[in-house]
């Protein structure tokens, strides 16, 4: 056995960290890891995409019964799940012809998307434009510049009937300046990059062992994309839809009534359905308030030492309300976490600006 191993093992047991893995099995991982990962050596960041880690939460979940893994997809190169399919769809449009070499690239984002595009189209050397409502956070707005990208922050709380909501000015702008709009909300590729990678990877890392799925939902790309694939190997798969209260997507999943309202938590919730939604797939909605979202972030980080966004414990916490429910034990659960918590250091991460805007009740 080589000395990084041991060193691993060690640290481990130092740790006393909760695994179920014999030695052999941590050794087989990490030959695993180095083979497919660590000694390989990739053309462009772009291949860096996806092949997240998942990782059991062993103190946050160790209560339930059930084993809950978390699929870190804040480790993207451009920390969030949306890098994903901001590379997948550009390949896929400049493979097409939908996207020309030196076209802008205009798109509608909450933020995370943006982010990822900003990267993607340094690879393709096109121009992008990042149309966004005022709620994205200021990080977010100064990374898409920083990373190149030029920025609108445009009014929000517009229906998507108003010519002004931001995603009709994206497509309004790229139809002027003869831009391809990206289009993440109907763009079929968004679906398929989750289809074809998320789906297996989440398979693939426990074994076929899943029983549940649970995500949000901006686009729907994550949970429907990765969730009809892991429907297809396994039917009795549920997916399990985290909602912020305030969202309509709960309730039309219910069909209840809605009763829209603002929350905090950024990236997921809507006040329209995504043309990528498919409501008959999702099994099962649970509403998140914004203090349990943020409440479930800050555990994530002082339990788990996952620096997450506030979708990532809107999601967990979401799973843990699912896991209590059930009558059976030994579930496998996996929970998406979708973004790192370094673009939340201003709003969630900042205790002034939470008592500013968390309302006492919710
Ligand atoms: N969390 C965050 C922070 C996001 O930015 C997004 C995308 N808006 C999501 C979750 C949801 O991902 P999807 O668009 O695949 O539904």
């Amino acid at each position: 056995m080589d000395s990084s191993i041991q060193a691993f093992l060690s640290w481990i047991r130092i740790n006393n960290v909760p695994s179920q893995h014999t030695d052999a099995q941590a050794v087989d991982f990490l030959n695993h890891m180095r083979g497919d990962t660590l000694l390989h050596t990739f053309d462009s960041i772009a291949e860096a995409v996806g092949n997240t880690p998942m990782i059991k939460l062993c103190r946050l979940g160790r209560a339930s019964g059930h084993t809950l893994l978390a699929k870190c997809e804040f480790m993207n190169p451009g920390g969030s799940v949306k890098d994903r399919i901001a590379f997948y769809m550009v390949d896929q449009a400049r493979q097409d012809g939908r996207l020309r070499p030196g076209q802008l690239i205009v798109e509608a984002t909450g933020g995370n998307t943006g982010i990822g595009l900003a990267l993607a189209a340094r690879l393709s050397g096109n121009e992008l434009l990042c149309v966004m409502p005022e709620k994205v956070g200021k990080e977010k707005v100064r990374m898409m510049e920083v990373l190149g990208a030029q920025t609108l922050v445009v009014p929000g709380g517009k229906p998507l009937s108003d010519p002004l909501h931001f995603i009709n000015q994206a497509k309004r702008i790229a139809a002027e300046r003869g831009g391809w709009f990206v289009d993440q909300f109907e763009n079929a590729d968004n679906l398929d990059a989750h289809y074809k990678f998320t789906g297996p990877e989440i398979w693939e890392q426990t074994n076929g062992k899943i029983d549940v799925f649970v995500a949000g939902i901006g686009t729907g790309g994550t949970l429907l994309g990765a969730g009809k694939y892991l429907k297809e190997k396994n039917p009795a798969v549920q997916l399990v839809l985290a909602d912020p209260v305030g969202s309509m997507l709960s309730d039309w999943q219910a069909g209840t009534e809605p009763h829209p309202s603002s929350y905090l938590v950024e990236g997921i919730g809507q006040d329209f359905l995504p043309g990528l939604v498919d409501l008959k797939l999702i099994d099962r909605a649970i509403q998140i308030t914004d203090a349990e979202s943020i409440e479930t972030t800050k555990s994530l980080l002082e339990k788990e030492a996952l620096f997450v966004g506030g979708s990532s414990g809107c999601i967990v916490a979401a799973a843990i309300q699912y896991c209590e429910e059930q009558t059976e034990e030994g579930l496998t659960v996996v929970a998406v976490l979708p973004s790192t918590g370094r673009l939340y250091l201003n709003t969630i991460f900042n205790s002034e600006w939470l008592l500013n805007h968390l309302s006492p009740t919710s």
